[in-house]
């Protein structure tokens, strides 16, 4: 991953036609790479868990229609050889210390965004990534994504913070996920431009469609609209720290 990449998609892959359309209106945007989650990690057993193997051959298909890369997430090596059109796998805050996720992925040809958990510091952070370094792959991003405090207003909170300390502790890339730090899709915009300004070398959006239907996180996914006007905003920051 180079410069400045901005992922941008669904939380979860729901249907062809559903990942083809936002990955085309995404990369018209100017999105770099495209997400979509098949195996989804859910707090309630209940809950939409993912179309599972169907949803990689979707993204796939999606990656061929627009031309955009492609991420997502994987909690379970087991699986690896279903990820093989993947450009970038993603390892979930929930298994940011499943030390032996971390050391098959190190043995993996792949850039690999580790995300801080949400109840982690950045030394753990750190400590993670370096069981991934440890087995040879040293394409990490590090991803902030909002931490766990006592302020329930939002789904989680931003630590800005972390970015700039991130560079100065590793020469990592350090990415930022606004979507799932607040879980509000009207805090998305303003907490892009901060991390960007912070100097976050990307962003991880999440950009629905149909928000309101979205099958998982629905309430923090923005429309393709609102993510174009975010890009132009986010053009101007990087413009205005050169
Ligand atoms: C996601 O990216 O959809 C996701 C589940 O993120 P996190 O692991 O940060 O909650
Ligand atoms: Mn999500």
């Amino acid at each position: 991953m180079e410069n400045f990449q901005v992922i941008a998609g669904p939380c979860s892959v729901e249907s062809e036609n559903q990942i083809i359309e936002i990955a085309k209106a995404v990369k018209k945007a100017g999105a770099t790479y495209l997400r979509g989650s098949a195996f989804k990690l859910r707090t309630h057993a209940g809950d939409f868990q993912g179309l599972g193997k169907e949803a990689l051959i979707f993204l796939a298909n999606a990656k061929k229609e627009t031309g955009l890369k492609t991420v997502s997430e994987i909690s379970d090596i087991r699986l690896i050889d279903l990820y093989e059109d993947v450009d970038v796998l993603q390892v979930g805050e929930r298994s940011m210390q499943n030390t032996d996720l971390l050391k098959e992925l190190g043995k993996i040809n792949k850039p690999i965004i580790l995300k801080r958990g949400r109840s982690a510091t950045v030394e753990e952070l750190l400590a993670s990534a370096e069981y991934i370094l440890n087995g040879g792959n040293t394409n990490i991003i590090l991803c902030e994504r909002g931490i766990r405090t006592f302020e329930n207003a939002t789904r989680n909170t931003m630590d800005v913070s972390a970015i700039p300390l991130l560079h100065s502790m590793t020469n990592l890339n350090v990415i930022a996920d606004p979507s799932h730090a607040t879980g509000r899709s009207d805090l998305v915009e303003a907490m892009s431009l901060a991390c960007v300004a912070a100097g976050a070398n990307g962003l991880l959006i999440e950009v629905h469609n149909d928000p309101p239907h979205a099958l998982s996180d629905a309430k923090q996914a923005i429309t393709p609209e609102e993510f174009s006007v975010l890009m132009t905003k986010v053009l101007k920051i990087r413009e205005a720290i050169k």
